[in-house]
């Protein structure tokens, strides 16, 4: 794949904090890439993180699970999750077969429950328009729901072992400190410059390798806040080695009420429902078990405005009586 390929699949959107750093020298000499290459290696061999989902012949099925889930969720969580959800759909049909609820459900701890309903449908295409087989091509991979550019690299990159650059956010953060001398935690080159690099700093035929071992020492050294170079592999190859102060960040803003945000209201709701006997409790329930567990009232209009959300999204059913409105998760 070849880089104006590349910047057909990039979203455009960029996250990038200010000050961007301007990448316009070549990444790295031959020398200096090889001696990388061999560092992240030799590094990865001996100290790689052991996941449920990484093998030598790994299933594209487990590995299409796990990209999904690790999309917004920690990787902890995904390990000890993950072997629940196989057991209930263990195969790429059984998946695509789940009702709604049922895949509500087994999404438990996992949050953003629209994630599930996504999977699902992803499940549902590749099982009626590619014989249940999951594409292995990153184009294809990209027009099925819940897979973005990452999402379908990965899939392309650790499930068949093809060739192609990988970014995700730890990559992007390696890249920016590794090769520009950086001193503040949030600087970051662009998403599009970071699928640049990591096309021009690919490893013949070791792809897969590169990025997972990218991915450890992110997760592990060179983390948001804080790097830890004293104990990073990369520290003698590394621009910002020992130059980076951690500055406060401004958090997004997103929309909240009683000062919770609106997503944190929705997972109670869908928690709650997942808790509950039928799957099924009237509004009046809902509502005094928020504010048990909040201390803090949340406000009927508000309240409807969130369950009509969740039912535009698939989430719930509610069924108005003359005394009450009955929420459940959809069927
Ligand atoms: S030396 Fe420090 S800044 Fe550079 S990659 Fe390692 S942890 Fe990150």
């Amino acid at each position: 794949m070849f880089l104006h390929q590349i910047s057909q699949i990039i979203v455009t959107k960029t996250t990038a904090i200010m000050p961007m750093i301007n990448m316009k020298k070549n990444v790295l000499s031959r020398h200096r890439r090889y001696s990388l290459h061999k560092t992240v290696f030799d590094w990865f061999t001996h100290n790689q993180k052991k996941l449920p989902w990484r093998s030598e012949t790994p299933d594209p099925y487990i590995v299409l699970l796990s990209e999904i889930m690790l999309q917004q969720t920690q990787t902890s969580r995904i390990a000890e999750k993950l072997p629940h959800f196989l057991h209930q759909f263990p195969t790429l049909q059984s998946l695509a077969q789940a009702s709604n609820k049922q895949i509500i459900l087994a999404w438990q701890g996992m949050g953003y429950n629209n994630r599930a309903l996504r999977l699902r449908d992803c499940a549902k295409i590749i099982v009626e328009n590619y014989h249940g087989v999951i594409p292995d091509d990153v184009e294809t991979l990209r027009t099925l729901p819940g897979i973005g550019a990452y999402t379908a690299s990965a899939i392309a990159s650790f499930a068949y072992f093809h060739n192609v650059p990988v970014v995700d956010v730890n990559i992007r953060r390696i890249f920016s400190r590794l090769l520009h001398k950086v001193t503040n935690n949030h600087d970051t080159i662009s998403e599009k410059e970071s699928w640049e690099i990591a096309m021009k700093l690919l490893p013949d035929n070791q792809g897969h390798i590169w990025h997972q071992a990218l991915m450890d020492i992110g997760s592990l050294f060179c983390t948001a806040r804080l790097p830890r170079c004293l104990e990073c592999p990369l520290s003698s190859d590394c621009q910002s080695a020992f130059t980076i102060i951690e500055s406060k960040k401004t958090a997004k803003p997103e929309p909240l009420h009683r000062s919770v945000p609106h997503r944190i209201w929705r997972g109670k709701i869908i928690e709650l429902l997942r808790k509950s006997p039928n799957h099924s409790e009237d509004e009046k329930t809902i509502l005094h078990a928020l504010f048990q567990e909040n201390q803090t009232n949340i406000d009927i209009d508000f309240l409807h405005f969130i369950l009509q959300k969740l039912e535009l999204n698939n989430l719930i059913e509610l069924n108005k009586s003359p005394h009450a409105i009955i929420v459940s998760l959809k069927e």
